[in-house]
């Protein structure tokens, strides 16, 4: 059987890749988005992290699956399936582990422990979820990414982890910084791609974002018209943050959501 992912745009046939990090089991926020972009995206990609922190793993990982979407697994993924130990992250990240594998059902958790590690390449891009050379590592600042963009896999590769929307830009031998500012309430930006560079991109995340925008963050990655968009989507904070609270998950867990944090 053949299968045709995309749209006809100018005679190219052009696919939109919905690009999803770290949802961390807060299906408020992973539903909100998949009804604001439906029609919108043609394939999804998932840079890991689906579980951890929020009180939703179960329905998150479902919905995951149900999108057929090319993923990886990340550093939470990995300590709620035993592969890595949990006793390493701080007490409200731990707990919140040992949470979720009490309610994890087996055939979600087998899920997990299937899971690739990145690089994986997806189309003309690869996914990552921490660093290019190493999937726990948090790339933050330019030193950082240099490594990853002279050694990157394609000239374009998304990447999560730090829960911070934007990225980072590799001309020559000049590595800098990417802005992204998604104007209010329910908005985008387009940032269009030049030929001879390389992007190490971060569509920021989904159920736990950390750079002051309590917004529900995202990407929507049209390579063949050089275009990414980095979207910010705000759904209910105070539902989950409800089941939160019902779930006896820990409190920096449920008011971190308030602040973005
Ligand atoms: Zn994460």
């Amino acid at each position: 059987m053949f299968v045709y992912y995309g749209r006809l745009v100018g005679g190219n046939i052009s696919v939109r890749y919905l690009i999803l990090s770290d949802i961390h089991a807060n299906i408020t926020a992973f539903n909100t988005v998949l009804d604001v972009v439906r029609g919108k995206w043609d394939k999804a990609v998932c840079l890991g992290d689906l579980v951890g922190y929020g009180p939703d793993p179960n329905e998150v990982i479902e919905r995951v699956r149900e999108l057929d979407a090319v993923t990886i697994r990340g550093n939470h993924d990995k300590a709620v399936t035993g592969l890595t130990n949990p006793e390493e992250f701080n007490p409200v990240a731990h707990a919140a582990v040992l949470w979720t594998r009490e309610r994890i059902q087996p055939g979600n958790l087998e899920y997990l422990e299937k899971l690739p590690k990145g690089p994986v390449r997806a189309s003309t891009f690869s996914i990552v979820h921490g660093a290019v050379y190493d999937e726990d590592e948090y790339v933050f600042g330019p030193e950082q990414a240099a490594d990853g963009l002279l050694g990157a896999p394609t000239p374009v590769v998304f990447f999560g982890h730090t829960h911070i929307q934007g990225g980072f830009t590799l001309r020559g031998h000049d590595v800098a910084t990417l802005q992204t500012r998604p104007a209010f309430p329910n908005e985008s930006t387009t940032i269009k791609l030049a030929r001879g560079m390389a992007y190490l991109l971060n569509p920021g995340s989904i159920g736990q974002p950390r750079d002051g925008d309590t917004r529900a963050a995202f990407a929507i990655a049209d390579l063949e018209n050089d275009s990414v968009e980095f979207w910010r989507v705000p759904y209910d904070v105070q539902d989950v943050q409800k089941r939160m609270t019902e779930a006896g998950l820990p409190e920096p867990l449920i008011l971190r959501l308030s602040f973005g944090r």
